[in-house]
């Protein structure tokens, strides 16, 4: 790979674009299929995502030549994300930036809607919006399949937070089949006080099946598949039917790290959601309503019950990484 040239960003050029805002949304398992431990460390799955509008602002302006990136972020619970290059977001601007020989030297600001470490794909949204962002800010143009290719090396959600809507996730869930979906679902999330690891949430994961003795390993536990069921009830736009079908694999380990979600999982429901579930590997729990104003109850009682730290009501599916203003 070439050293970047710094004489080719076009940043500088007269009548460049100067600033570039980008709208990314959370995502919510709505199944979560995680088959055996792979001798590779990963777990194949079967992983329906759906996009919901609760969404993270990127914002990229170009800093001084050489200057290198740089991140800052606004919103609850920023004192847990990274300020370094380990940001997600930072990483896909240095990706994007290595395919076209670009010095990376951009601002990124991230203004945070969507929980940190909360299992809603905040940081993968965060690099989607960033890649995004500079592409319109470079002028690169990169094709789709190219900024696809990148966000699956930078990590196995990033592609689904690019293209939103609803989609089937298979190998380790980048690997992405859109769906259709026939209407709008009305969900209320409830914001824990903390994160949890995905990692760690996978390694108990693991222990459980271990000690329920069906074993964790891929000859052990049956290949991930997505529920036929489930299918039909996002399909058909029916609430009722996907909540009857709301599944996810990594639950049982989520709320063995942190007991007290069944108590938020059990305030939901008694508030009348149609279903709960954890939302993807935790700690945030998302519920199922059946419409605008049972979503809205739910989340009033869900605040009452002193069970979660925040709730937000938010409908999917959602778009996925939108540039909302490219400023010249
Ligand atoms: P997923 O659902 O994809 O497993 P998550 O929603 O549980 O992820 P994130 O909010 O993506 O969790 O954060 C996971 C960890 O990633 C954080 O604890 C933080 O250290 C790191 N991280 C890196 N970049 C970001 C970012 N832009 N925003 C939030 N966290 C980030």
């Amino acid at each position: 790979m070439s050293t970047p040239d710094t004489s080719t960003a076009r940043t500088d050029a007269p009548g460049a674009t100067t600033s570039v805002t980008v709208r990314v949304p959370a995502k919510v398992n709505v199944q979560l299929a995680v088959g055996g431990l792979r001798p590779d460390g990963f777990h194949d799955l079967a992983n329906v995502f759906l996009a919901v509008g609760l969404y993270d602002h990127v914002t990229v302006t170009p800093t001084a030549p050489t200057e290198g990136p740089r991140v800052t972020c606004s919103g609850p619970d920023t004192d847990r994300v990274p300020l370094d290059r380990s940001n997600l977001a930072l990483r896909a601007v240095d990706a994007l930036a290595l395919r076209h020989g670009i010095s990376p030297d951009v601002h990124v600001h991230i203004d945070k809607d969507i929980p940190v470490a909360g299992g809603m794909a905040g940081g993968s949204a965060d690099a989607a919006g960033a890649l995004l962002a500079c592409d319109v800010l470079w002028g690169t143009r990169t094709p789709r399949e190219e900024l696809l290719d990148i966000c699956a090396g930078l990590g196995s959600d990033v592609p689904f937070s690019l293209v939103g809507g609803a989609a089937l996730g298979r190998g380790r869930g980048e690997v992405l089949t859109p769906l259709e979906v026939g209407g709008t679902f009305h969900w209320v999330f409830a914001v824990a006080e903390g994160g949890l690891s995905t990692p760690a949430v996978y390694r108990e994961c693991d222990r459980l099946r271990e000690c329920r003795g069906t074993g964790a390993g891929v000859g052990d536990v049956p290949e991930p598949e997505p529920s036929p069921a489930l299918l039909a009830a996002l399909r058909a736009g029916d609430a009722s039917l996907l909540a009857a079908h709301l599944s996810n694999d990594l639950q049982s380990a989520a709320v063995s790290l942190l007991p007290s979600l069944d108590d938020t999982l059990a305030a939901g429901m008694a508030a009348g959601a149609l279903a709960a579930l954890v939302s993807g590997s935790g700690p945030t729990c998302a519920f199922l309503a059946e419409d605008a104003t049972a979503a809205s109850d739910v989340a009033v009682a869900l605040r009452a019950s002193g069970t979660c730290r925040a709730a937000h009501t938010a409908t999917g599916p959602a778009p996925g990484a939108t540039v909302l203003r490219a400023e010249v």
